[in-house]
C-alpha cells in the first residue's frame, strides 16, 4: 500500500527503508526492496518492515538507486513469495505496483501460452511480464513498452520499474494510485505521498493520472500514454516535518 523510489548519489537502501517506515501508517502484510548493482537484489519478507531489515543485515546494498515497497494483498496470500518486488522472467525488471490489474487473468493466459511461467500469484507478477513481452516482441525501449502495456491494462496502479543494465533510471507510471515525486539536486525521491520525502526536498511533482515519468538523477521527463511530453508543475511543500 505504499512505494518508494529513490536515484541519485546516496546509499538507496537506508533512503528506501526510512521511506517504508514512513509508510507503515497506510497499512500492509509485507515489505521488500529492489537495488541494482550490476545486478538486481530484490529483498522481501511477509511482515513488518523492521523483520525485512533484519533479514538484510549483512546482505549487499550497495546503490545508488532503489526501489521500496509495502504490500496490501489483493490477488494472492501475504507471503514472502507474494511480496514485491518481482522480477521478470529473465530477471532483466523489477517492479513495485500498488492498485489491482482487473484483466490480469486474459493477460495471464496470453502469457502462459508464450511460454511465461509464475513464481507467485499476484496480478503484478503478470503486468511485469506483459511488459517484459512487449519489448521483446517490438525490441523498443522500456518506457514505451510500459507505454504500450499499459495501454491493454484495466484497473488502477502505480508502478515502479528499475533495469539491470541502467544503473540510473527509474520508469514510473500512474492511474488510480498516487505518486509524487520529489525534486533534489543531481537526485530525485518518488513515493506514494510526501511524508518520506519531505526531509530532502520541499519541491515535488504530483504525477497526473495516465502519465509516465522517466527519472533519472539530474533528469525528469514527464509523458502521457500517446508519447507526448508534459511539462511537470512544481508544488512547494510547506509542511514541516
Ligand atoms: N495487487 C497487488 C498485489 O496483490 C498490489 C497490492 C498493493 O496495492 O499493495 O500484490
Amino acid at each position: 500500500c505504499g512505494i518508494i523510489g529513490y536515484t541519485g548519489w546516496r546509499e538507496a537502501y537506508p533512503v528506501i527503508l526510512k521511506g517504508l517506515k514512513r509508510l507503515e501508517y497506510r497499512g500492509y502484510d509485507s515489505a521488500g526492496v529492489a537495488l541494482q548493482n550490476g545486478n538486481l537484489k530484490v529483498y522481501k519478507k511477509a511482515g513488518k518492515v523492521a523483520e525485512l531489515e533484519n533479514n538484510v543485515i549483512g546482505k549487499d546494498v550497495h546503490s545508488y538507486i532503489g526501489i521500496g515497497h509495502t504490500r496490501w494483498a489483493t490477488h494472492g496470500e501475504p507471503c514472502d513469495r507474494n511480496a514485491h518486488p518481482h522480477l521478470s522472467q529473465s530477471g532483466e525488471l523489477a517492479m513495485i505496483h500498488n492498485g489491482i490489474i482487473e484483466n490480469y487473468v486474459q493477460l495471464k493466459q496470453e502469457l502462459v501460452k508464450k511460454g511465461y511461467t509464475f513464481k507467485s500469484d499476484t496480478d503484478t507478477e503478470v503486468l511485469l511480464n506483459f511488459i517484459e513481452e512487449v519489448k521483446k516482441e517490438s525490441g523498443c525501449l522500456l518506457e514505451e513498452a510500459v507505454r504500450i502495456a499499459l495501454r491493454r491494462v484495466v484497473g488502477a496502479y502505480c508502478i515502479l520499474l528499475i533495469h539491470r543494465d541502467d544503473p540510473e533510471t527509474i520508469i514510473a507510471a500512474r492511474k488510480g494510485s498516487p505518486l509524487v515525486i520529489g525534486i533534489g539536486k543531481g537526485e530525485h525521491f518518488l513515493a506514494s505521498d510526501a511524508s518520506p520525502i519531505i526531509e530532502y526536498t520541499k519541491e515535488v511533482v504530483y504525477v497526473n493520472d495516465y502519465e509516465i515519468a522517466i527519472v533519472k538523477p539530474d533528469e525528469l521527463v514527464l509523458k502521457n500514454l500517446g508519447n507526448d511530453k508534459q511539462t511537470p508543475f512544481i508544488t512547494k511543500l510547506n509542511m514541516e516535518l
